[in-house]
């Protein structure tokens, strides 16, 4: 997971600190030394590591009074502000031309994701936002690109321009945006080519382009895997092209971290989207405030609930709260229930969304077994209609048929129907409370 190593490390200085009700000038050195030390391991540009030491430090000392926190936890504030704003602080918006279409260059090193990010792109704009993109291939050079922006498009039925490799990624681009005027297409999104290094054919060709397609954002993909390098290239491309965001990538694997950190400060660019995985659903728009809080273990709630939102059909969460209400969920509901949570992604992920979570003592490296939801998925599939409607009538033979049936133990039976009448109970209680308090009542 990106972030764990910076993120172990400074929850363990704040946690030094968090309960203090006075807080020395010496402290908050000795805080800001494992602060720093803590940014370098993360490979993040000295001299961000510097910038941002000395403005904690400024603001720690000699910080305003809040009568609602603790000194110490004040100064924690500070530390979540700051990396925040060296995040860029607001989340960044993408663009909208005022005459459709929206043009966007993506550009980018070849192994960057630029291709896959292109079709998580359009992918995101017509799912989020109702847009309706036209994609189109004019990386020419680098072999199988164009098949593979095609296999995208078929993948997520939408259309790809291409007019093959013989034709200048210029005249493509020029095509492509007369086209998308003519079917009315909002959003134009060029997979412009990559090179293995930066060099200077690559960069007149994208500069035409730029001066051709007059794009209204140029994003340069980059892999979060490459650390410092991903930074160069960022300042490079911004020298030389100009560019209005970043898109960094594979944030899903064990990055440490340090180009999410650095790139804003050094290349005064906004990361716009993160890629989280190779699924097309796997880019989210980027968010300050809700990542530093990751890195700090606080949480991120609100991520969580997009997700749910996202994921839980809004028809089937009201018939479920029906069902809460007049208690009538069966252990069919609950087997819905748990298809529901999975597609929220890998439970690991998700409690790790959970503020205060990895706070909890074992639970640090917890490896959720998704096997374990396979089982209990298994017994309720092994009852009959009549047993999932009725669990109170499962007597001895009707739990060994069951437990033979899944593949499982009368143990794990038990254990299930346990659970199941402890939730019953509980939403037996929810059932009696006030009506505010039983909202977001999805899972169960
Ligand atoms: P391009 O040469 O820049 O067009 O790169 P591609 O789009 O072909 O991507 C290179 C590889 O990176 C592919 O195997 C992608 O599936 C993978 N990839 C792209 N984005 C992500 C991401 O966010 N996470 C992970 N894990 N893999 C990614």
């Amino acid at each position: 997971m990106a972030f764990e190593g910076l993120s172990e490390h400074l929850q363990r200085v704040m946690s030094k600190i968090r309960g203090k009700g006075k807080v020395t000038e010496a402290d908050v050195k000795e805080m800001m030394r494992e602060v720093r030390l803590a940014l370098l391991e993360a490979d993040v540009n000295f001299k961000v590591v510097k910038d941002f030491v000395k403005r904690v430090s400024e603001r720690a000392v000699g910080q305003e009074v809040l009568k609602s926190l603790t000194p110490g936890q004040q100064v924690i504030k500070v530390v979540k502000e700051e990396l925040t704003e060296l995040m860029g602080g607001e989340q960044s918006k993408i663009a909208v031309a005022s005459r459709p279409p929206t043009v966007i260059m993506m550009v980018g090193l070849q192994g960057a994701g630029k291709t896959t990010t292109t079709g998580k792109l359009a992918n995101l704009l017509r799912k989020r936002y109702n847009r309706k993109p036209l994609l189109v291939a004019a990386d020419i050079y680098r072999p199988a690109a164009i098949k593979q922006l095609e296999t995208l498009g078929k993948q997520l039925n939408m259309p790809v321009f291409s007019l093959g490799d013989q034709v200048s990624p210029v005249e493509i681009a020029k095509q492509a945006i007369e086209k998308a005027k003519e079917e009315h297409h909002d959003y134009v999104l060029i997979d412009t080519a990559g090179r293995l290094h930066i060099d200077e054919a690559l960069m007149d060709e994208l500069k035409q382009m730029k001066e051709v397609a007059k794009p209204d954002e140029i994003f340069l993909v980059v892999d979060a895997m490459t650390g410092q390098d991903a930074v160069n290239v960022a300042q490079s491309f911004h020298e030389q092209l100009g560019i209005t965001g970043v898109i960094l990538t594979k944030l899903d694997g064990d990055t440490r971290g340090g180009a999410a950190l650095s790139i804003r400060a050094v290349t005064n660019t906004p990361i716009k989207f993160v890629g989280m995985g190779e699924k097309l659903d796997a880019l989210e728009p980027f968010h300050p405030e809700r990542m530093a809080s990751r890195i700090l273990g606080m949480g991120d709630v609100l991520t969580l609930i997009e997700k749910a939102q996202a994921a839980v059909d809004e028809e089937k969460a009201k018939e479920l709260e029906q069902k809460i209400r007049t208690a009538t969920f069966t252990l069919d509901d609950f087997l819905e229930q748990l298809g529901q949570v999975r597609k929220l992604g890998p439970l690991d992920e998700i409690l790790k969304m959970l503020p205060g979570f990895n706070k909890i003592k074992g639970l640090n490296n917890l490896q959720i077994d998704e096997k374990q939801i396979s089982r209990v998925e298994a017994i309720i599939r092994s009852m009959t209609k009549e047993e999932k409607m009725h669990p109170e009538i499962i007597n001895g033979s009707r739990k060994k048929r069951i437990a033979k049936g899944s593949g499982t133990s009368v143990q794990e039976v038990n254990r299930l129907l346990k659970q199941f009448d402890e939730m019953k109970k509980m939403m037996k209680m929810m059932t009696n409370m006030p009506k505010g308090k039983k909202r977001g009542l999805k899972f169960p």
